[in-house]
């Protein structure tokens, strides 16, 4: 393994995953939903493999149907015009938006201001990448993980190219409010600087909390690269369909490194979940609200069982702190956890660069059938 990569090792998702199977334990671990997704987009999904609708390779930028969709999504959703040809680009995943994304962006060096806590990819496809990663850090108020904006002010310095923002956020559940955003924008013209923004949990959003996509704030249309994921929307993870929207400069230059990485992927499924996206709003609102009471469950049986819980506003992901449970390593408390108590779960710590800040914290995914929560809640309520 080259030195850009040694840092990284297996990823935690696949070693927790490994884990819940060797000891049985609940997967509260890695993010993947335990009931898949509407029938009636499987059912597309069988059509397009029958009719042979992408059983050879599809087109390079994804299919028309699906990338037609996607802008429709955008318009409809956020009042943002992209056009399907030049604006939409279909990827395998999110994870290779965002990995094309940096590698067609970055030049060797330079930075790339990420928000810490960060989803695991982005500090390995920042190393692919060449570029540096400096991190402002998310810190706990109250119930929640806040942004200090000033902290991100002062960490863009000349080299500074990239903003690598991510809301809903993914493990802290933080969802940045408009003012939060609208700083960020503002930060981004001023400074002149591309932003790449995962946007993967935008239809996970509870309570008060709204998404708004960075690409609606003045000036950031042009600047800005949205990422969003068919797994996480419509819980379809093992297909790997994502897409990018963004104007056609950075579209063209995302898709110069994606024809390299896998050219095309998905065909068939590229044709479901084109349908999916045009699932009346009901579909998207009984998705948000069954997970809402999921939240509800596990943070109840969470905070039961002593755990400091930060409430997310987004996402499927709940933080907690140990340290109510005289607990102070997540790393050791992961790793003893299955044999304890039977639950899998993933210390935050791996997600960041200042890995003490993380230590006490630990993550479990609640995008699980109910009676799998009040089996992992009974289960960490009373410990062996
Ligand atoms: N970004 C974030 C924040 C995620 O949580 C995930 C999924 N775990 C991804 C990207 C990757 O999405 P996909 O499965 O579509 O590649
Ligand atoms: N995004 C999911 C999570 O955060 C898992 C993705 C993966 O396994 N790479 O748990």
């Amino acid at each position: 393994l080259n030195r850009r990569l040694a840092e990284f090792g297996t990823t935690i998702f696949a070693e927790m995953s490994a884990l819940a199977l060797s000891t049985g334990a609940i997967n509260l671990g890695q993010g993947f939903p335990d009931t898949d997704g509407p029938e009636e987009v499987r059912e597309a999904a069988v059509r397009a493999l029958r009719d042979g609708l992408g059983n050879q390779y599809p087109p390079g930028p994804g299919v028309p149907e699906l990338r037609t969709a996607v802008a429709a999504h955008q318009r409809r959703r956020y009042g943002l015009s992209y056009d399907p040809d030049t604006e939409v680009l279909v990827t395998a995943g999110a994870t290779e938006a965002i990995a094309a994304s940096l590698l067609a962006l970055l030049e060797p060096g330079d930075e790339v201001i990420a928000l810490e806590p960060y989803y695991d990819s982005y500090a390995a496809c920042i190393a692919m990448a060449g570029g540096r990663r400096v991190p402002v850090t998310l810190r706990p108020h109250e119930d929640s993980f806040r942004l200090d904006l000033d902290e991100l002010r002062d960490a863009v310095t000349d080299r500074t190219r990239l903003l690598l923002i991510n809301t809903p956020h993914n493990p802290t559940g933080t969802v940045l409010t408009r003012e939060e955003l609208a700083a960020i924008a503002e930060l981004a013209v001023e400074r002149d600087l591309l932003v790449v923004t995962d946007e993967v949990y935008e239809h996970l959003v509870f309570d008060e909390a709204e998404h708004v996509p960075l690409a609606t704030f003045p000036g950031m249309r042009e600047r800005t690269v949205t990422i969003g994921s068919a797994g996480k929307t419509f819980s379809f993870t093992g297909w790997k369909v994502g897409w990018v929207t963004a104007a056609p400069e950075l579209v063209t230059a995302v898709r110069s490194a994606k024809q390299y990485l896998t050219y095309v992927a998905s065909g068939p499924f590229q044709y479901a979940v084109a349908e999916a996206l045009a699932l009346p709003e009901s579909y998207f609102t009984a998705f948000r609200d069954d997970m809402l009471v999921k939240r509800n469950l596990l943070a109840a049986g969470l905070e039961e069982a002593g755990f400091r819980v930060f409430r997310p506003s987004g996402t499927y992901f709940v933080t907690t702190d140990i340290r109510p449970l005289g607990e102070t390593d997540g790393f050791a408390f992961c790793r003893a956890l299955p044999e304890r108590a039977g639950v899998v779960a993933i210390p935050n710590a791996v997600f960041y660069d200042h890995r003490e800040q993380g230590a006490p914290f630990v993550r479990f995914a609640f995008c699980k059938r109910t009676e799998v929560l009040e089996e992992a809640a009974a289960r960490l309520k009373t410990p062996t």
